[in-house]
């Protein structure tokens, strides 16, 4: 099917029919198959996707499905396509919309809420008390591409124009996809959590949240920002990106060490480790009246030391996404060169080499961080015409 004319396109950027989209069939299982091009509705607008990195999140949803939900449930067997950290080019515009110009490059966030509930009417979408109500006669219009609707591992998706972010053209197409990873962190510290400059800030484990949180709490003008971690070749990709002092646990007792650093602890301690005990240890690093913000899931619940945290007047709050557009603010910080978020950018794959873009990701082959995958619109187009 052709665009209908209420969708406008330009003869710049010709739109075929269908497209070659990954399909998730049972757990741990994709396919590259074709698909229809999706058509953009109002105050949504196509776009071509250009880069997409994978996100541990991806692996969750592939392997084991939440927090994917389609159709009310598991996202496997459903023609689902994964994928949700993208960015490309504005291809066409639905109706109404005049907020993008075809050609415009943008990079994305992955929630649309579904705008009439509490948590979207205060801009917290990423908390929509409507995730995933969106087919049959439970449509609420919520969208979370990748989570709940088709994402990025494919060459066209629509996006609500809320979930744009204008990529300015110094940022390479690689750089842009961590855009949302740098949001998440942003989110996490200002608009959940208040930092202002000046307060301390340790990050516990150096994955792309952790590194990138690093990031944006040094730019932010944290003071010391300190990150803990297991492995020396991370923790210095770490202070690279801004860390005053890295911790290897393996050698040195971080409760200890960030004590004696901050004299009476941490204002924040950000948890990006998922280890047993670490909501422990973060309270132990915290100061009294503090705040921790947990940005990764165990699979275990953990036993917790309630006392300490209630005669301590710790905060706690856990983050669910990139809300208030944050993303926005990451990647003015990111245009304005505050950080360099290309250095947890380790690997390229070409799209049709997803599988084993997804290994290396998985397995953290050469010590993989952020691996992306790439479309190769023009050799595709070529093959098509022949
Ligand atoms: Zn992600
Ligand atoms: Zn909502």
């Amino acid at each position: 099917m052709a665009m209908p004319s209420t969708v406008k396109t330009s003869p710049e950027f010709p739109i075929p029919e269908t497209m070659k989209a990954w399909v998730l069939g049972n757990p741990g299982e994709l396919t590259f198959k074709d698909k229809p091009v999706p058509v953009p509705k109002r105050a949504e607008v196509l776009v071509r996707i250009d880069a997409v990195a994978i996100c541990a999140t991806d692996l969750e949803i592939i392997y084991h499905g939440p927090p994917a939900m389609i159709e009310g449930g598991a996202p496997y067997n459903k023609n689902f396509t994964p994928g949700h950290e993208y960015m490309g080019t504005v291809v066409a515009l639905g109706p109404g919309v005049d907020e993008y110009r075809i050609g415009q490059r943008v990079t994305v966030e992955i929630h649309a809420g579904c705008g009439q509930c509490k948590r979207c009417r205060q801009g917290m979408y990423t908390s929509c008390h409507n995730y995933g109500k969106n087919y049959g006669d439970v449509d609420k219009g919520h969208r979370a591409n990748g989570f709940t609707t088709d994402g990025g591992f494919c060459e066209y998706q629509v996006n609500n124009i809320n979930t744009l972010i204008h990529v300015d053209d110094s940022m390479s197409d690689e750089e842009a996809t961590l855009v949302v990873t740098a949001g998440t962190s942003m989110y996490g510290l200002t608009e959940l959590g208040g930092l202002v400059a000046g307060e301390s800030v340790v990050v516990t484990g150096p994955g792309p949240i952790g590194l990138l949180g690093v990031a944006v709490a040094k730019a932010l003008g944290a003071q010391p920002v300190i990150l803990t971690g297991t492995r020396d070749n991370r923790l210095e990709m770490g202070r690279k990106l801004g860390a005053d002092y890295v911790i290897n646990i393996r050698n040195e007792d971080p409760v200890k060490k960030v004590r004696e650093l901050i004299g009476g602890g941490a204002d924040y301690v950000v948890e990006c480790s998922a280890a047993p005990n670490a909501i422990n240890e973060a309270a132990q690093m915290v100061n009294r009246g503090g705040k921790i913000c947990l940005a990764a899931f165990p699979h275990e619940a953990p036993a917790v030391d309630v006392a300490h945290l209630v005669r301590n007047n710790i905060y706690i709050y856990g983050i669910r996404g990139e809300g208030k557009s944050a993303t926005h603010r990451a990647e003015a910080f990111m245009r304005q060169k505050r950080f360099d978020a290309t250095l947890i950018h380790t690997h390229t794959f070409d799209m049709k080499d997803l599988l084993e873009a997804i290994r290396y990701a998985k397995d953290r082959v050469e010590d993989a961080i952020k691996v992306v995958v790439r479309n190769n619109h023009a050799a595709r187009q070529k093959a098509a015409a022949e």
